[in-house]
C-alpha cells in the first residue's frame, strides 16, 4: 500500500514538472514515505534524515518532506527531532501534495478541508502489474495495529472510478490488476459489494489476472469464495492473515474469529478452488502469549500448510490497546518463537514447492532478474525463473523443473 502511495506521489510530482533522480545531491525535493506498522522503520527514518542535515545546510533551497504513517503519528514532534524538515503530511493528504508544496513549510495531518483533494493518476513503476486502491483506512481496531489511527476510517472508493482507472490501465497495456485495501472484503458502494466489484472487473476486456490484498478472515464470505471460484481472471491465491492460532490471543487481538472459524473458511476455499495457494501473516509474542498459545500457532501452521507466511515479532505501537497490556513478552522469547515459526514454515514451503516439480503452470512474465533470468509468477503468486529470455507481458505455459523456498525454476513449453 505504501509502495502504491509512492506511485501516487510520483504521479503528482510528474504533473508538477519534477523529474526523478537517484542522487540526493541533485534533488530539489526529497520525500520520505514512511511506515509505522512496526518500530524498525522509525529508526531507519531518523538515520536517513540525519544524513541529509549537511546537504540542507549547503543547499537551503532543498525541500525535505516526511509523509506516510510516521508523519501522521508524530506530526509536529518530527520538527523538533529534525528541524531541517519542511513538510509533514499524512497518508490522507497525499492528494493535496500540489497545494502543500506551494506553501513554505507546514504540518498536514488532519482533514484540512480548505485544501482541495485531487485524485491523480499514479506514476507506476511496473509495466505489467498495476496496484489500484479500492478502499482507504480501516475500522477494525485490531488491538496491536496502528493503521486505523494513521490511515483513518474506512472509506470505499466509488465503483465507477475504480472501473475507469482499470480501463485506462488496460489501454496502457497492463495485464494484471492488484486491488488494494486493508480489508477488501468489506468493500461497499451502495448495494454493491466486493464480489460485485470483482465481477465487473472480470468483464473488462484485456485484463489477464486479478488479485487483491488484504482479506480479513472475519469478512470472507461464502459468496466471495464462490465468486473467486467462478471468475476466470481472479487468481487462485488468497492472503488470509491468521495472526495467531490461539483463540485466547485472537480475542485479545480483537480479530473477530476463532481458529475453528478460520479453519472452516480455509476448508471451503480449498474445496471450491482446489489448487488455491494460501498465505498468511503471523505475530509472535503478543502480550501475555504463553508457550501453549505459541504452540497453538505452530499447530495451526502444521494444519493449514500455507504456501508462504510473513511473520513478525510483536512490536508495541504507541496509542494502541495492546501496547498498554500488562505481560509484554521479553525480546529474546519473541525472537525464539519467531525463529521456530519461520523454521517450520520454511520446511512446509519447500515441501509444497517441491510438490510442483513436473507440473505445468501458467506464468505471466514480469521482467528479468539480476542474474539475467526472465522472471514471472504463477497464478498462485509463486515466483518462477527461466533460463531463457522471454518478453515481459507474455503468458507462457511452463514445466516446473526445480523448487526453492522463494522461487521455482521452469522451462517454457
Ligand atoms: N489489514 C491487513 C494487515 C495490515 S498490516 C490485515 O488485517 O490483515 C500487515 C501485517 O503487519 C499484519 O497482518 C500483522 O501481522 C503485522 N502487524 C501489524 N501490527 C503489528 C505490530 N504492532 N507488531 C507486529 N506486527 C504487526
Ligand atoms: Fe490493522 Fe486489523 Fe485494520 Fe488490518 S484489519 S489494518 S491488522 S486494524
Amino acid at each position: 500500500m505504501n509502495f502504491h502511495d509512492s506511485e501516487k506521489i510520483m504521479g503528482i510530482l510528474k504533473r508538477e514538472g519534477y523529474l526523478p533522480t537517484d542522487e540526493p545531491k541533485k534533488a530539489d525535493l526529497i520525500i520520505f514515505n514512511t511506515c509505522s506498522i512496526r518500530k524498525k522503520p522509525e529508526e531507519k527514518l531518523f538515520s536517513s534524515l540525519g544524513r541529509l542535515k549537511s546537504l540542507k545546510r549547503q543547499k537551503p533551497s532543498l525541500k525535505i518532506a516526511v509523509c506516510g504513517c510516521i508523519a501522521q503519528q508524530k506530526g509536529e514532534e518530527l520538527f523538533k527531532r529534525a528541524p531541517h524538515i519542511d513538510y509533514i503530511f499524512g497518508p490522507q493528504n497525499i492528494g493535496k501534495l500540489s497545494s502543500i508544496l506551494s506553501l513554505e513549510r507546514g504540518v498536514f495531518i488532519r482533514e484540512n478541508p480548505e485544501i482541495q483533494y485531487e485524485e491523480l493518476p499514479a506514476d507506476r513503476v511496473d509495466g505489467i502489474r498495476a496496484s489500484v486502491t479500492v478502499m482507504y483506512g480501516c475500522n477494525n481496531f485490531c488491538s496491536y495495529c496502528v493503521v486505523p489511527y494513521t490511515r483513518g476510517r474506512e472509506v470505499s472508493r466509488p465503483l465507477d472510478r475504480i472501473i475507469s482507472e482499470i480501463s485506462e490501465l488496460v489501454d496502457q497495456g497492463y495485464k494484471e490488476i492488484q486491488l488494494l485495501g486493508q480489508n477488501v472484503n468489506s468493500y461497499r458502494d451502495g448495494e454493491l459489494d466486493f464480489s460485485d466489484l470483482l465481477r465487473k472487473i472480470n468483464n473488462i476486456q484485456g485484463i489477464e489476472r486479478i488479485r487483491f490484498i488484504t482479506s480479513h478472515p472475519r469478512d470472507l464470505t461464502e459468496k466471495l469464495i464462490k465468486t473467486m471460484a467462478e471468475l476466470e481472471k481472479v487468481c487462485e491465491h488468497i492472503h488470509l492473515p491468521i495472526q495467531s492460532g490461539s483463540d485466547r490471543i485472537l480475542s485479545l487481538m480483537n480479530r473477530g474469529y476463532s481458529y475453528e472459524e478460520y479453519k472452516g473458511k480455509v476448508e471451503l476455499l480449498r474445496t471450491l478452488i482446489p489448487d488455491i495457494a494460501i498465505t498468511t501473516d503471523i505475530i509472535a509474542g503478543f502480550p501475555s502469549e504463553t508457550e501453549e498459545d505459541h504452540y497453538c500457532t505452530i499447530r495451526a501452521l502444521e494444519e493449514m500448510q500455507y504456501d508462504g507466511i510473513f511473520a513478525f515479532k510483536y512490536s508495541p505501537r504507541p496509542g494502541t490497546k495492546a501496547a498498554e497490556m500488562p505481560e509484554q513478552i521479553p525480546e529474546e522469547i519473541k525472537s525464539r518463537r519467531l525463529s521456530e515459526i519461520l523454521k517450520l514454515q520454511d520446511a512446509i514451503t519447500l515441501r509444497k514447492n517441491a510438490g510442483l516439480i513436473g507440473t505445468i503452470q501458467e506464468v505471466l512474465i514480469e521482467g528479468r532478474a539480476e542474474t539475467g533470468h526472465s522472471t514471472g509468477r504463477t497464478r498462485t503468486n509463486k515466483i518462477v525463473l527461466f533460463n531463457k529470455d522471454i518478453p515481459p507481458g507474455s503468458i507462457v505455459k511452463a514445466r516446473i523443473i526445480q523448487a526453492r523456498i522463494h522461487s521455482l525454476l521452469a522451462e517454457p513449453l
